[in-house]
């Protein structure tokens, strides 16, 4: 399998150089030449463990790794997970919430995370080289990359994080992994700060090349390919379960990363009649699957934080969907919207691919009467972002079994759900993180000071 640019102007690339590259170097998303049909096999896909079927579907992407190495990183990232499902479905009323939190750090980025940070080990030794993730998080991907990265072979950490800004939880998460190669950075400014230092860096070449400087973020084609998995796993699994022929998933999104994934799987075979995007306030892509128009706006600061986003870094790959593999036009579409701030695509609203995803939002008033009354009616508590995918899931369902995605477990975010139900969650991994031993450089928002340790802890 060859990967090629959304911008077409990229020579196409091994699996290897597709995930250690991120970003193609013409400026596009890498999204696979072809799309694997897994429609013939569906029967034996449902009965395999999540490894296993991890295993079964990254081998139709990863063709440049031998089977029994990739089983071996597949099998060691899903290990680190504490439910034996991996990622189980749970009857909650009249749907399903799919639990992705039972990862490391208790939210759906570790499902990718794992995984990808395995094959990053794997890949650098096999090529000799080395590389140092510079990153910068407001709170749930920061803390997924160092618990993939630490202890990892070949790489090095530097995660900053806005200092005081990230919730207690969060902070705790990522400062308390003491491994020597991970760098936790608390800047004294704000999460806009870290991004534009971040930046700086890699935009200085020079830089960049000596300290083999590389990024974790969304847009690395590996972390969009782990999470179609889930779909194939929890949809064939529901869907056995009720004797239904087709299902319909319901995800909480501001990146377009988990969604996109549940769209590949369509285009897969698995039978899934629709899928149902939720956003809060920043709904950029809400508006957009119901009017055509992709407009960024201001973004709001909401009780589901992972998707206080305005613009969809995911987006591009979904866009060469709807312009039919035209990378002249992508590209076109892209310029204008990096010019204007938008893109009017309302030509395209018949579009089979925009007819599959049904959008709405949900505000916090919503969220948070959504919490509460699944908690008083089945006794169950959604975390705010879950609790976003329920409010709109229900709202736009056909009569199909839906299944709703849970990104995090609800003690991650203890105010909301304190507000909502009266109680303060709890998970054991967080209530042993109380007191203990933390490690952090705090500097300035400066990208010289950031330059310069980054230097001397590499030299
Ligand atoms: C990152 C995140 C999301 C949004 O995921 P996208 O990749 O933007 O679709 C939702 N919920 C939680 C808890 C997250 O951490």
């Amino acid at each position: 399998m060859k990967y090629i640019s959304t911008r077409g102007q990229t020579e196409a690339m091994s699996f290897t150089d597709a995930g250690l590259t991120g970003l193609a170097p013409d400026g596009g998303l890498l999204v696979p030449a072809s799309l694997p049909d897994l429609s013939g096999d569906l029967d034996h896909l449902s009965s395999l463990s999540y490894a296993d079927l991890a295993f079964e579907i990254f081998s139709r992407f990863i063709t440049d790794i031998p089977a029994e190495d990739l089983r071996g990183l597949v099998n060691r990232a899903y290990a680190t997970f504490r439910d034996p499902e991996v990622a189980p479905s749970v009857k909650v009323g009249n749907f399903y919430v799919l639990e992705l939190f039972h990862g490391p750090t208790l939210a759906f980025k570790d499902m990718a995370m794992q995984f990808l940070a395995q094959f990053f080990e794997y890949a650098l030794e096999k090529r000799g080289q080395s590389l140092n993730i510079l990153g910068s998080t407001s709170g749930d991907t920061g803390s997924a990359a160092i618990h993939g990265i630490r202890g990892k072979a070949g790489i090095n950490i530097f995660m900053m994080h806005p200092e005081g800004k990230t919730s207690p939880v969060q902070e705790l998460q990522m400062t308390s992994v003491l491994d020597e190669n991970v760098y936790n950075l608390a800047i004294d400014g704000t999460f806009d700060d870290c991004q534009r230092i971040m930046k700086t860096l890699f935009a200085d070449v020079p830089f960049k090349t000596e300290m083999k400087l590389g990024a974790v973020n969304s847009v690395n084609w590996v972390r969009v390919m782990a999470q179609i998995v889930y779909y194939f796993y929890a949809g064939l699994k529901v869907r056995k379960a009720c004797g239904s022929e087709n299902i319909q998933f319901s995800v909480p999104t501001g990146n377009f990363g988990n969604i996109l994934a549940g769209y590949y799987a369509s285009q897969m075979g698995l039978p899934v009649s629709q899928l149902i995007l939720a956003t809060n306030e920043n709904d950029i892509l809400a508006r957009f699957f119901q009017s055509g128009k992709y407009e960024s706006g201001k973004v709001a600061h909401t009780i589901s934080p992972s998707m206080d986003i305005q613009v969809a870094s995911n987006f591009e790959r979904f866009l060469y969907v709807l312009m039919d593999h035209d990378a002249a036009k992508v590209s076109e579409v892209m310029k204008t919207f990096a010019e204007q701030g938008q893109v009017d695509l309302s030509g395209r609203l018949e579009h089979d691919a925009m007819k599959m995803i049904l959008a709405d939002r949900a505000d916090t008033h919503q969220t948070s009467s959504t919490i509460r009354r699944v908690n008083s009616e089945y006794g169950y508590v959604l975390d705010p972002h879950t609790a976003v995918g329920v409010a709109v899931g229900e709202q736009l369902r056909n009569e199909d079994p839906l299944i709703c995605l849970s990104t995090a477990h609800p003690a991650k975010f203890v105010d909301a759900i304190v507000d909502a139900v009266g109680e303060v969650p709890h998970h054991p991994v967080l209530d042993a993180l109380e007191g203990a031993e933390t490690e952090c450089e705090r500097l300035p928002a400066d990208v010289e000071a950031v330059r310069r340790f980054v230097k001397a802890a590499l030299a």
